[in-house]
Parts: structure tokens; sequence; C-alpha cells
């Protein structure tokens, strides 16, 4: 296996045999792998296994995709983790080397005896990366007046927001007063 490559399957067999599956499991690692909030370090495994099925019209691809992602909780700014297990059924039509892809990008274009399935496996990753991702469900932020983290307990702050309409009363009243 080629750490650049690491997703890549051979499809000799299937092509010989129209109507054959191949089961794969493949373990890779690949950079860049990031939203606004929330990354798969390049560092972290990705597991993608399942099977390749010769079919009419090319190589449909079945897998599921397993990796763990982290990022910034959008309420209190404290590490957040979490993982991903992400279910794909993606088509491989076949492309003449040189040729542009047909696409309108509902197909992945294979060239050879060879399907690469990083690109799959990147454009998953990306579409299930959290966009606001939270450390745990009940996260209760920072406080907008002052920052503490309330996770660690009450800051002091007084609870009630004020309605700023109601300010200017306040301000009238100290002045009749
Ligand atoms: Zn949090
Ligand atoms: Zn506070």
């Amino acid at each position: 296996m080629s750490s650049k490559h690491p997703f890549v399957i051979g499809i000799t067999r299937l092509r010989k045999a129209p109507g054959s599956v191949v089961r794969f499991e493949l373990l890779g690692r690949i950079s860049d792998l990031k939203v606004a909030a929330s990354r798969v370090s390049e560092d972290e495994d990705i597991a993608v296994a399942g099977t390749a099925e010769s079919v009419h019209g090319g190589i449909l691809i079945t897998a599921t995709i397993s990796t763990r992602w982290n990022g910034e909780c959008r309420r209190c700014l404290e590490p957040a983790f979490g993982e991903l297990e992400i279910s794909v059924r993606e088509l491989f039509e076949r492309a003449e080397p040189g040729s542009t892809p047909s696409s309108e990008g509902d197909t992945y274009p294979y060239t050879g005896d060879f399907i690469d399935l990083q690109d799959m496996v990147k454009d998953q990753i990306v579409l299930e990366l959290p966009l606001a991702p939270v450390c745990k469900a009940d996260c209760k932020g920072l406080c907008p007046s002052c920052g503490a983290d309330l996770n660690l307990g009450p800051c002091g702050c007084e609870k009630t927001t004020k309605d700023p309409r109601w300010s200017v009363l306040d301000v009238l009243a100290e002045k009749d007063r």
C-alpha cells in the first residue's frame, strides 16, 4: 500500500467479470480536511470499508467511511471531538485517458485498472464535518457579559438580560428622583 494513495483498489478482476463483487478495507490519512470550525487532522486514520461491484455503466462503490473529527466548541471555545461514520454509494465511470470528465458531478471518473477513492472520501467527509461543533450537547457556553465559562459554574453576573428599551426608562426614573 502506497502511503500517497492509500485509497486505491485494483479492479482488474471486476472488469473481467461483470456482476462480480470485491470487498475492500482501506486505511489512510488525508491532509487539509477541514471546514470553518472542525477538521479531520492529517494524522487521524480514516477507514474505508465496503464493496466494489461491476455494474452496467461502471463500478459501484458501497462503503462506510469512519474517522474522528476535532474542532472548537462554538459556545465555549474549548476543544470539541466527535466521530464520523458515513455511508456512501457512488458510481465510478470509466474515463478515457486524457478526456475531460463528462460530469455533472454525480459520478466519479476512473481510468485503467484502478479506482482511487480519495476524492470521494474527501468530498463525503467535508460534507459531514460539523459547521457548528459543540463540546457536549448541553454546553452552557460563555457569559455574554464577562466571558466566564459557565460550565465551570455561575459567574455572578446578573442573570436576567435587560431589554435595552427599558434601560432608557430606568434612566428617566433616576432623573425623576
Ligand atoms: Zn462547549
Ligand atoms: Zn458573567
